[in-house]
């Protein structure tokens, strides 16, 4: 239960239980407001008071009796918050203090590997005198650092603590660590599952930039429900022609190179029989029809696939291993997309500048609401690499619940700051352009790599361990 709010640990447990719940998610994120807002590592009894009343509706009647501890702790949570004061008060006092210092907090470092540093540092800072990102790309990738944590040759085998090191002077050089986008989670898949020759042909490649990766795995009638995909792939010679419909497939019209669910055995279970295949965008068959989006913008596309012959070479593992490896290929996802959003952007505070004349008590108050959960959110991020960095945890202990805690933490934190920023604008938000285009451009993160309700599945069967 997440009542002892005084450890790390408990702000994490409130977080899960709190979003599961899906009413302390607020409440939860807030719990590491004060710490960071006064830099003590005193209890959030703000946080309290919420995730206190929050535990007693999980539990029910007993909740609210004197039979049940909880309500000790609710009481004990309320004075506290009331001899701390307003919460207002302190969110307004954050606001000017993330004013003033306009950062975030870095990960501290005990045991870093030795020489990585000093090695890396002048690699990088020759790559920051490149001005063609192209070629810059090109120059990280023959030095294995465009993904550093890539076996040799493609990467140096970096460690979480090596990684964590290299992004910290990938900052310090000005320059933003490359990403393949698809090619993020497209190639942990081949570089596991892969033959030698798949390896060989793509992962280089993609890391130089001369590769391009989209993902056929969505269709009209498997979304969320992916494993209920309808399109079919059967054997021929050499090879399998593959026919179907995706849908949502972000980037289809400029990628050379899918990842692509089909079902190889019809007649086996839903889970099973389906196979993962590496498609080249180019063939015969392959017709992208692009989605105009809210915004305004193309990045998704309907994808439809007739007769699309792919050689045997282009599978990937065993024909009807396909859903284990998009399970690989989707956890990749969603690390990589709660990692890539909200932990080193502008903190909510800095968007005041950007407003003319003298900001208002409660705009100053909410941007002060929104900084203390990107802190939190960033605080909560730091936890997860700092336990991935623990020497001697075994592997299943490293991967925590935060993967999916964070991405429904980032998809809630990033909509409601761009709302946020929208109405601070007044009415001068009907005519802004970037404000009202940042906004409308929110859904991507909240349906993108899973819905909010299918993570929160996920928290609840396997973090919780809740009946399906
Ligand atoms: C900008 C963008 C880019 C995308 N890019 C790609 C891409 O490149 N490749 C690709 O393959 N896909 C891509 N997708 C697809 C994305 O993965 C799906 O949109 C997502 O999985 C949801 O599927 P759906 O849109 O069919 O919605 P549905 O699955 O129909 O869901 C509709 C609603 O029902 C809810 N729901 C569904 N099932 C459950 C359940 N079991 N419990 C509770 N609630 C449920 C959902 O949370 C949602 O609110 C992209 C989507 C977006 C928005």
């Amino acid at each position: 239960m997440p009542i002892a709010l005084t450890s790390d640990q408990a702000d994490l447990a409130a977080a899960v239980a709190g979003f599961t719940a899906r009413h302390a998610d607020i409440a939860a994120t807030r719990a590491a407001f004060d710490k960071i807002a006064s830099g003590e590592p005193q209890p959030s009894w703000q946080a309290a008071v919420g995730i206190a009343l929050d535990t007693i509706t999980v539990l029910g009647g007993i909740g609210y009796t004197w039979e049940h501890d909880v309500h000790l702790y609710w009481r004990r949570a309320m004075s506290l918050a009331a001899l701390l004061g307003p919460a207002g008060a302190w969110r307004k006092r954050l606001t000017s203090l993330s004013r003033a210092t306009g950062r975030h907090h870095d990960l501290p470092l005990v045991d870093e590997p030795a020489g990585l540093r000093a090695a890396v540092a002048p690699v990088l800072a020759e790559a920051a005198r490149i001005a063609d990102p192209g070629q810059r790309r090109r120059f990280l990738a023959t030095r294995g650092l465009a993904a550093p944590h890539y076996p040799h040759p493609h990467g140096i085998g970096a460690g979480p603590a090596a990684q964590v090191v290299i992004a910290q002077e990938f900052a310090r050089a000005g320059l933003a660590q490359p990403s393949t986008i698809v090619g993020e989670w497209a190639l942990p898949t081949i570089l596991a599952h892969g033959t030698p020759e798949q390896r060989e042909f793509f992962v280089a490649a993609t890391l130089r930039g001369d590769i391009t990766w989209c993902q056929l795995f969505s269709e009209p009638e498997a979304g969320s429900d992916l494993a209920s995909l309808r399109t079919r792939a059967e054997a021929a010679d050499g090879g399998w022609v593959i026919n179907g419909q995706k849908v949502w497939t972000s980037i289809a019209a400029q990628a050379d190179w899918a990842i692509c669910l089909a079902r190889t055995d019809p007649l086996a279970p839903k889970h099973q029989g389906i196979s993962y295949f590496l498609v080249d965008m180019r063939s015969p068959g392959v017709e992208v029809r692009p989605l105009r989006e809210a915004n305004g913008g193309y990045l998704f596309n309907e994808v439809f696939l007739t007769d699309v012959f792919v050689p045997d070479a282009r599978l990937v593992g065993a024909p009807g291993d396909g859903w284990r490896l998009a399970r690989a290929t989707l956890g990749n996802e969603r690390v990589n997309i709660s990692q890539g959003t909200g932990q080193r952007g502008r903190l909510p505070s800095a968007f005041l500048s950007d407003l003319p004349g003298p900001v208002p008590d409660e705009v100053l108050a909410e941007a002060g609401a929104l900084t203390a959960d990107a802190l939190a959110f960033a605080a909560m991020s730091q936890r997860l690499l700092l336990r991935q960095i623990t020497p001697g945890l075994p592997p299943a202990q490293r991967l925590g619940p935060e993967a999916s805690v964070l991405k429904v933490i980032s998809a809630d934190n990033v909509a409601r700051l761009r709302r946020a920023v929208l109405d601070w604008h007044g009415a001068a938000a009907a005519v802004l352009t970037g404000p009202s285009e940042d906004y409308l451009s929110v859904p991507p993160q909240l349906i993108g790599g899973g819905t909010a309700e299918i993570q929160l599945n996920v928290i609840g069967e396997q973090v919780l361990g809740l009946p399906r």
